[in-house]
């Protein structure tokens, strides 16, 4: 009895410490903060409304030999229109350049703490890149840094129909969000009363001040904050707990803030990795005189509208090229000629998560 006992606090004890967290985006060094001035030009310069709209591209990993995918297309379509509701209310838009599979068991299964690296090669240029792994050991997500061009997650964050708000959360460590309840290393947690000496929401916590300070002290099935935590001038915290970038609840977790929506933009608009990212909302195509396209891949993705042989001049893709068109709309004027040969693929899309 007492060695079944001993097996059953075994067990329990190694499921408590193998257990997954949601990911583990800690900020390093000092938080990166826009002046008012820096708010208020951007403001000027993003005076039209239209949203940003971000290219995204999925590498879903497999075993050496095919198996073991990842995660199935219909559970990443799911996810991306999970995330494409959390940032629509927000003014940013998605288009997804393609869904690929890499066989390759060792990114398979991906042990972040050491093989981080091993992710870079796996990028493909002018998309912010999101890896699904079969195993993530420990980890539903990571964004490896605030901001960045690419994230991971696990398979199982993407099968599962109650969470769905990882993806969306990744996403935000990349356009530049931080945790709400984030401490810089115990240093500087964000004190709830936003008065006198405890008035540091601008500095602390995520800087940013319409986001309620944080203790990640848990949240119930319900949404309701559970920690009962105080902050260092004694105020019981009362956190956002829909907030995306809490942890709390997963099926909880749906909404940005203003402030947090601003810091986006303003990633988006002034980070020299992200901004290349951002579609133009229209495109011609092409600029200047006939065009032939032969080989090579090349993504045309526009948010509005591409138009193809919309002048004077005429498009053509032949031979092994791969040219990838979408955009809400797409028109193909006459003059356009598409021949692929073997290898070669000429694809027309809608894209479906751009208001
Ligand atoms: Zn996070």
């Amino acid at each position: 009895m007492k060695k079944l006992l001993l097996l059953l606090l075994t067990l329990v004890y190694t499921h408590v410490s193998a257990q997954t967290i949601e990911c583990d985006m800690h900020a390093t060094g000092k938080p990166i903060i826009f002046s008012q001035k820096q708010k208020d030009s951007l403001k000027l310069t993003n005076a039209i409304n239209a949203p940003y709209t971000v290219k995204i591209f999925v590498t879903v990993f497999a075993d050496d030999n095919g198996t073991n995918r990842g995660a199935t297309d219909a559970d990443i379509l799911r996810q991306v229109q999970n995330m494409v509701n959390q940032y629509q209310p927000q003014n940013i838009c998605f288009i997804l350049g393609g869904i690929r599979q890499v066989n390759n068991s060792d990114l398979n299964d991906h042990v972040k703490a050491d093989e981080a690296a091993e992710v870079l090669p796996y990028r493909v240029s002018g998309f912010l890149n999101i890896f699904i792994h079969r195993s993530l050991p420990g980890l539903n997500g990571t964004a490896y840094g605030i901001p960045n061009t690419y994230l991971s997650l696990s398979g199982g964050a993407i099968a599962s129909l109650d969470n769905t708000s990882t993806l969306g959360h990744e996403m935000g460590h990349c356009l530049g969000l931080y945790h709400t309840f984030e401490t810089w290393q115990g240093t500087n947690p964000e004190n709830v009363d936003r008065s006198g000496n405890c008035l540091n929401c601008s500095t602390a916590g995520d800087v940013l001040c319409d986001t309620p300070a944080d203790d990640d002290g848990g949240v119930d099935i319900n949404c309701n904050y559970i920690g009962g935590g105080t902050d260092a001038c004694n105020v019981s915290y009362a956190p956002m707990t829909i907030n995306m970038m809490g942890y709390g609840h997963r099926p909880c977790r749906s909404v940005f803030t203003t402030d947090q929506r601003d810091r986006m933009h303003a990633f988006l608009t002034t980070d020299n990795s992200l901004s290349p990212l951002v579609a133009h909302d229209i495109l011609y195509t092409p600029v200047f005189g006939n065009y032939t396209v032969s080989s090579g891949t090349s993504y045309t993705l526009a948010r509005e509208m591409v138009y193809v042989s919309e002048g004077n001049a005429n498009l053509t893709v032949n031979g092994t090229a791969q040219q990838f068109f979408q955009a809400k709309k797409v028109s193909l004027k006459s003059g356009t000629k598409f021949s692929p040969a073997a290898g070669g693929k000429v694809s027309v899309k809608s894209n479906p998560y751009c208001n």
